[in-house]
């Protein structure tokens, strides 16, 4: 499974955040095939056209589809000079898909800043500047053999060592590999490198309990946005304090704090929905008298792959999909309203999936 690593500097709310997420988490006996580790979060993807889909069909059982937070705790400061700890930290952001970066925007007198000042512009330099490090030392550890290489008449080297040779300035400037634009070539090369600053990456502002409503008038979210823009990264504004109380409650309970705070929902949906965006991932239903029930699929993938989310089986023995797209189901009221009304496809083997799609799997065992 995708999974987006929780970072940031000490005392920004990052245990607070990711205690939320561990309260708000699925029990793991609904979900046996779910990562038992400590420092993994796995959250139901919140999604309104799932409880409309159970509206229309009653089924015996309504799943949600999942998403993982992993936290990834250790120093900062001086990572990528590759101190015992910072290793370690740098090594776990390798293994996540994408970066949850939270940044301190509350200011609370009794909260000690590292650096005696909620400056997240700062913030966001300190670690980005041990990101692009680490990707600099990565680069130039095999600049030479490659540009060796590429010397010799080695056509692949010669293209690599030009991904390198673009990479490499960006850097020096402090500047993320993810500010580059690359060709379908070039971004193969990039996606090969593993480095840290080419993952997408979602800012979260650490807004107060009195920003939780809206948390874009935070000044503090307002730089955020601006350096996230620049970037080619997102934000979203949360408060974690709120979120570990909400996540604590039960629904009726929260609907009450929710109204009182005047939010339509918690904060930790928007990051759940917004960390799903962030890593190009779509939801599909599945519909049956069973179960209703919503799959995690990757944009771009066509049906017998969308299959095999499922079962291998269905995308080995692919045949076609009976597909209904989420707003003909609603507006027709069900599978059988839709096909009378004409508005069941089939679909073959080249269809790329839609976000939303209800889809029927045939197939040959
Ligand atoms: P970490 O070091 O990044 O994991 O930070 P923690 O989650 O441990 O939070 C550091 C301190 O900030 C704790 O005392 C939290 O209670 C406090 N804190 C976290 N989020 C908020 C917030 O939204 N508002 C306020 N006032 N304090 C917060």
């Amino acid at each position: 499974a995708l999974t987006a690593g929780i970072v940031g500097l000490p005392n920004v709310g990052k245990s607070t955040l990711f205690n939320a997420i561990t309260k708000a988490s699925v029990e793991a006996a609904n979900y046996p095939f779910a990562t038992i580790d400590p420092n993994v979060g796995v959250v139901e993807v919140p999604d309104k056209r799932l409880s409309r889909l159970a509206e229309i069909v009653d089924p015996k059982r309504i799943v949600p589809t999942t998403f993982e937070f992993t936290d990834i705790a250790g120093i900062v400061k001086g990572a990528s000079e590759g101190e015992g700890l910072g290793n370690k930290f740098l090594a776990n952001i390798r293994e996540v898909d994408a970066i949850v970066h939270v940044v301190r925007s509350f200011d609370d007198d009794n909260v000690t800043h590292v650096s005696n000042k909620v400056s997240p512009a700062d913030d966001i330099e300190t670690i980005n500047l041990e990101l692009t490090l680490a990707d600099l030392e990565s680069i130039s550890k095999r600049y030479d053999r490659v540009s060796k290489q590429a010397r010799s008449g080695d056509k692949e080297a010669a293209a690599e060592l030009a991904v390198f040779d673009k990479i490499k300035p960006a850097l020096e400037e402090g500047d993320p590999v993810r500010t580059l634009e690359f060709d379908e070539e070039e971004q193969k090369i990039v996606n090969s490198l593993f480095l840290l600053t080419s993952k997408p990456v979602l800012y979260v502002a650490n807004v107060g309990e009195e920003d939780m409503a809206d948390p874009t008038i935070n000044p503090h979210y307002q730089t955020i946005k601006a350096i996230a823009d620049a970037e080619g990264a997102e934000v979203v504004g949360i408060s974690a304090e709120i979120e570990e109380e909400l996540s604590a409650l039960d629904d009726e309970e929260r609907d009450m704090f929710l109204e009182d705070l005047g939010a339509s929902e918690p904060g930790l949906n928007r990051l759940i929905r917004r960390s799903y965006d962030l890593l190009n991932l779509g939801t599909f239903f599945t519909a049956g008298v069973q179960e209703v029930r919503a799959w995690t699929f990757v944009k771009g993938m066509k049906a017998p792959q969308a299959a095999g989310v499922i079962h291998t089986d269905f995308e080995r023995g692919f045949i076609r999909a009976e597909t209904i797209s989420y707003e003909d189901y609603d507006q027709y009221n069900g599978e059988k309203g839709a096909r009378d009304a004409g508005r069941m496809r089939q679909e073959g083997k080249d269809y790329v999936v839609q976000d939303g799609d209800v889809m029927l799997f045939r197939f040959n065992v």
